[in-house]
């Protein structure tokens, strides 16, 4: 202990005030060489992981022949999920392609599978399909007389908006989904959803509320269309629950009409 003081006593008064390292450092060492820099590949960052416009467009065919040769909803499931062109497969669990009754009148499409979605390969098996699944049941809809599916069929890595690239290489199977289990309604659950289909800039809060029409190229027919706020806004912003319970009432009516 005294040789300690003692040592600390003489760096003081040699000048040393602070401790800079947790080992000794050897100043009086001759300095290492200095390592050359490496040059680094400067690699296009967006192309390395984005398929450039040509080939976005390749993989949109491949997405519409397969769409084409389709001819029921089993065989579109298959070509959607032996479908390797969506960038979004790469990290997804799963593929969810749908849930519900094939005959259904009511179509309802959703934006892109979540965690729970993706563990699960089922659309709206999460909180927020749990929402649904009550605003469905207060009109009298479940999945024995509705039809849930989404624009794109794999989970986008931590929950963000799926890009236009990815809704594009879906959306031939999505047009081709719509032929096939041909509803009286289509509801577009939330804004992603509805710009997607309707290839619309509007924001949700203009777009709810009114009657649109959709048409696809597999059909020759006009597809009525509503817009809901999406149900994990809803369990954010649970004030927005009031209109939508009139969105709701208004898609009763509708189906209820065509009875
Ligand atoms: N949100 C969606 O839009 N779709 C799902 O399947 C789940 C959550």
């Amino acid at each position: 202990m005294q040789n300690a003081v003692e040592i600390l006593e003489w760096y003081t008064e040699a000048g040393v005030d602070e401790a800079t390292d947790d080992s000794p450092r050897n100043f009086f060492a001759a300095p290492e060489p200095v390592k050359q820099a490496i040059p680094q590949i400067a690699l296009p960052a967006k192309a390395a992981i984005q398929p450039n416009n040509n080939t976005i467009s390749t993989i949109i065919a491949q997405a519409r022949l397969l769409a084409d040769a389709a001819n029921s909803v089993e065989e579109l499931e298959k070509s959607v999920r032996e479908f390797e062109g969506c960038a979004l497969k790469k990290t997804a669990m799963n593929t969810v392609f749908a849930r519900g009754n094939k005959t259904a009148k009511l179509m309802l499409i959703g934006e892109a599978p979540g965690a729970d979605e993706d563990v699960k390969g089922i659309p709206f098996c999460g909180a927020s399909g749990q929402l649904l699944d009550k605003m469905l049941a207060a009109i009298e809809y479940n999945e024995s007389n509705s039809y849930i599916t989404n624009t794109v069929f794999w989970r986008p890595p931590a929950n963000r908006n799926p890009t236009e690239e990815e809704i594009a290489v879906c959306k031939p199977f999505v047009e081709k989904h719509i032929a096939l289990i041909d509803p009286d309604l289509i509801v577009l659950v939330g804004g992603v959803a509805a710009k997607a289909m309707l290839n619309t800039d509007q924001g949700i809060t203009r777009l709810r509320g009114q009657r649109y029409k959709y048409r696809t190229p597999y059909k020759d027919k006009d597809y009525e269309v509503a817009i809901i706020y999406h149900p994990s806004y809803l369990l954010r912003q649970p004030v927005h629950k009031k209109i939508t319970w009139e969105d709701l009432k208004a898609i009763r009516e509708v189906l209820g009409a065509r009875d």
